[in-house]
């Protein structure tokens, strides 16, 4: 058995639905897509992560000769309704950048370990452009919402990268769309606009981009505020958005078989016990109980899930949520404070609450906050 044959078979006896073996070749169209990109990419080409640079595999990692990727179906459990109306499918799956202690960080670390035992020089490259290494290695196409495509699965899915320094006998590249020529309905679907035409994302309108990368560290004029005009949109999603993937015909049967897969035991638990309450006053410890569990390295700061809470509280305009925005419309935390105004702009205007245009003069007169001012009379001006 050739070397190449045994990677394909360990990485499916590990259960990756998927092998696909390229060269470790540049990637010139993701180059020229994304520096032809600036202002909407500048927070992450000019950040640290360097993304451009993975474009040339074999000058960011000299070793480099061959890209074993690897594609997981996460759509494998019954993913609870109420907890899809909070985060995306992907979180829930716990697959995404998981830690060696989960099991999904496990099987990757079991593929390393596998690969290094072939005496393979190995690195998990994850900043590779790893739908375009997708397409490479006959795997995956593009959709028009940019979600990686695999034939057979759908667009629930997770994509793996591994360096190695050998020569591998690489896949046949596949298409790189296979898109329905007239089929735009990913795009209808965006609640944001964010696709801006097929193919091409703009960030800083997309949900997830909006629920954990507001924060001022990153600069480009970024900041830990979300936009005014994207708050609406956002619903009760306080952690990513399957909207365009939902709206895709290709995932309509993996969609319909939601209920006819096994339960995950700690999602039930989790659908019943992550709150929006809970996520905007995040007692002690419910951070580690309810939270990490599923997002355990997306937001290290909390007080983005509480900030983001409290949007989502707003977009809920139910009346009984008004004591727990009373209650946070004195953290000490500015951005936070800023949301919650927001929030009860949202029940003091369109619901027409004289009890939330009673709390939000009450908190003029007395803070001292330019932005939180600003967003207390706009909230009343609502
Ligand atoms: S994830 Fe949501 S906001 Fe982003 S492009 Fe898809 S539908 Fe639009
Ligand atoms: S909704 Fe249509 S255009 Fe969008 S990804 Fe699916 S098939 Fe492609």
């Amino acid at each position: 058995m050739t070397l190449s044959t045994r990677i394909r078979e360990y990485a499916l006896d590990l259960g990756y639905d998927r092998v696909g073996l390229a060269p470790a070749d540049d990637f010139d169209e993701f180059i020229e897509a994304l520096a032809g990109r600036g202002e909407d990419y500048d927070w992450w080409t000019q950040g640290p992560r360097d993304p451009l640079s993975w474009g040339r595999p074999r000058e960011k990692a000299g070793f480099a000769r061959s890209i074993v990727v690897l594609v997981y179906n996460y759509a494998r459990c019954r993913f609870p309704p109420e907890l899809c109306a909070l985060m995306g499918r992907v979180y829930q799956s716990r697959s995404y950048l998981a830690p060696p202690t989960n099991i999904n960080g496990a099987r990757l670390g079991l593929m390393r370990d596998f690969l290094a035992g072939e005496g393979l020089t190995c690195e998990d490259a994850i900043w590779l452009p790893q739908r375009w290494a997708g397409v490479r290695a006959g795997l995956v196409s593009f959709g028009k919402n940019t979600c990686a495509y695999a034939p057979g699965i759908g667009s629930f899915v997770l994509l793996s990268t591994l360096l190695v320094d050998a020569e591998l006998d690489y896949d046949e590249p596949g298409p790189v769309s296979t898109c329905p020529k007239g089929c735009t309905l990913c795009l209808d679907a965006c609640p944001t606009g964010a696709l801006r035409e097929p193919f091409t994302l703009v960030p800083r309108r997309c949900l997830p981009f909006n629920a954990w990368m507001t924060n001022k560290e990153r600069g480009f004029g970024v900041t830990d505020s979300i936009p005014r005009e994207i708050r609406p949109l956002m619903a009760q999603r306080v952690h990513g958005c399957d909207a365009c993937q939902e709206a895709c015909p290709r995932n309509r049967k993996v969609l319909a078989a939601n209920d006819a897969r096994p339960r995950d035991a700690l999602l039930d638990l989790l659908a019943k016990e992550l709150t929006l309450e809970g996520l905007l006053h995040m007692p002690e410890g419910y951070y580690e109980s309810r939270v990490r569990p599923v997002m355990y390295n997306y937001i290290r700061d909390l007080r983005f899930f509480q900030r983001n809470a409290a949007v989502a509280i707003g977009n809920t305009r139910d009346l009984r949520y008004l004591p727990d925005l009373a209650q946070e419309l004195d953290n000490p935390d500015a951005t936070i404070r800023a949301h919650v105004a927001w929030a009860l702009g949202q029940f003091a205007g369109p619901c027409r609450s004289p009890e939330a245009r009673r709390l939000l003069s009450q908190r003029q007169a007395v803070e001292e906050d330019a932005e939180v001012a600003e967003e207390l009379r706009l909230a009343l001006e609502e």
